[in-house]
């Protein structure tokens, strides 16, 4: 596939869906930056060298630490002698994420005041405990933030998927991460220790890009994007229906934000998806008690949304 500015493009696999994660290749005087490692598998080093063919990579930039775009950074960075960039705020939360053990229970405690059955959770924790091989970050990168530039592309915050995301842009090429796909909705979730308003940043993000006007997006996964601008305005007609949708489920019976999941994507999902599922619920409901149209409450030790009750003295 040909892409602008002489970039390249790397496909490597992902056990779970979509099945594939894209890496690229942007070239430089000095060498190739390098955005994206893919997940750690057993094998990543392998994979990589057969990949790069040789390619001298200069430096290798992470946009965000979910496993398929931080999971062999440490795999490539000893492969090729690159050193890592990563956002600051991003190498925070993998390290309090991907480096402590503490983490599976944290988030387990977490799911348990949302009202998410104990089962679920317990499952949570030993699938997360599977994952963890195959998330090997490089421990101290070097740390860059919003408006900073790698050589000669600038970094654009775009918190949201992820809070510490960093997209990359130049000549009108927007490099975009898991902020703009395709045909995928990124996932926006709360989750513990994250910013308290996703959705609100994602809505943001994305009337950053709006702005930026890129003339093509290369996403973190599917096909490049030729109209990004159209596309982010999609993505936020889809979560101003996704919010009324929300909005649409409450009463006055206060609910966790499980069982509003249930209402908005069903009852039928594994614990994998649940998960994705609650935390995407909560960025919603949180969103609208930040526009004042629900209402939440806590009450020993778990979280429940109200409808907004108009008129209501206190
Ligand atoms: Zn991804």
């Amino acid at each position: 596939m040909e892409l602008p500015l002489g970039i390249r493009r790397i496909t490597t696999p992902l056990p779970t869906r979509p099945g594939h994660v894209h890496s690229y290749l942007l070239p430089g005087e000095d060498g190739w930056t390098l955005v994206d490692t893919g997940i750690g598998l057993p094998d990543a080093q392998e994979i990589w060298a057969a990949s790069l063919d040789g390619a001298e990579v200069a430096r290798i930039f992470v946009t965000h630490f979910h496993p398929d775009h931080v999971g062999a950074a440490a795999d490539v960075a000893e492969l090729t002698g690159a050193p890592v960039s990563q956002g600051e705020l991003d190498y925070s939360q993998c390290e309090l994420v991907w480096g402590n053990e503490e983490w599976p229970r944290r988030i387990a405690d977490w799911f348990l005041t949302h009202g998410v059955p104990s089962e679920i959770t317990e499952e949570l924790i030993g699938s997360g405990n599977v994952y963890r091989p195959f998330i090997r970050y490089q421990p101290d990168p070097e740390l860059v933030g919003d408006g900073d530039r790698l050589d000669g592309w600038e970094l654009v915050a775009a918190p949201g998927h992820a809070d510490g995301q960093l997209c990359l842009f130049k000549d009108r090429v927007l490099i975009s991460a898991d902020h703009l796909l395709g045909r995928i909705t990124p996932t926006v979730g709360l989750w513990p220790e994250s910013c308290l308003d996703p959705l609100g940043d994602y809505i943001e993000s994305l009337k950053r890009t709006i702005e930026l006007a890129p003339e093509i997006a290369l996403p973190g996964h599917g096909d490049p994007i030729a109209d990004p601008v159209g596309r982010a305005h999609q993505l936020i007609e889809h979560h101003r229906e996704r919010l009324a949708f929300t909005e649409s489920i409450l009463d006055e019976r206060p609910r966790t934000g499980y069982e509003v999941s249930l209402g908005l994507f069903g009852a039928e999902l594994k614990p994998a998806s649940r998960r994705f599922a609650v935390a995407e619920t909560l960025s919603h409901l949180e969103r609208l008690v930040l526009e004042e149209r629900a209402e939440r409450r806590e009450d020993v030790g778990v979280v429940a949304y109200t409808a907004r009750q108009l008129g209501r003295s206190f």
